[in-house]
């Protein structure tokens, strides 16, 4: 079980199962959505996410066409993404976790568009756009 929540607290989540291997991602909609060097994020199934947002303050936001950034409205902490077409597979925010989680990012990707001043790690593999399948799999994502 894993738990989480905004910068406020006023969105709390917890997750009832193991989390998957996941990746960085520097293009430009995650630098800005994060605010960051890059997007750390991991493909939960909703079925396993349980939110409590009992002031109503979660918003989304379309980012690009079908794909929606949620936020908290109080604090503006990005929480998860999702697709239009993938609903029940949402792309969880990994700074918002409480709980320790230890993994390490199996792919940095969209290195193409990362921000000059940051320096990425190179013992991880690196792609100039999406992860290759056998690496990663970016459930939730447009991963092709
Ligand atoms: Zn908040
Ligand atoms: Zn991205």
């Amino acid at each position: 079980m894993y738990k989480g929540s905004c910068l406020c607290g006023g969105i709390k989540y917890s997750i009832n199962a193991e989390l998957d291997a996941f990746g960085c991602c520097h293009c430009t909609s995650c630098r800005k959505g994060s605010g960051s060097a890059y997007g750390a994020n991991v493909g939960v199934d909703r079925a396993v996410f349980n939110i409590s947002d009992r002031d109503n303050l979660l918003r989304e936001f379309e980012s690009s066409k079908g794909k929606y950034r949620t936020f908290c409205s109080n604090c503006g902490s990005p929480l998860y993404a999702y697709l239009e077409k993938s609903p029940d597979m949402i792309r969880l925010r990994l700074g918002s976790l409480d709980t320790s989680f230890s993994q390490h990012p199996k792919a940095h990707t969209f290195i193409g568009e990362k921000a000059l001043w940051e320096i990425v790690d190179a013992d991880t593999p690196q792609f100039e756009t999406w992860a290759s399948r056998d690496i990663l799999v970016q459930k939730g994502s447009r991963q092709p």
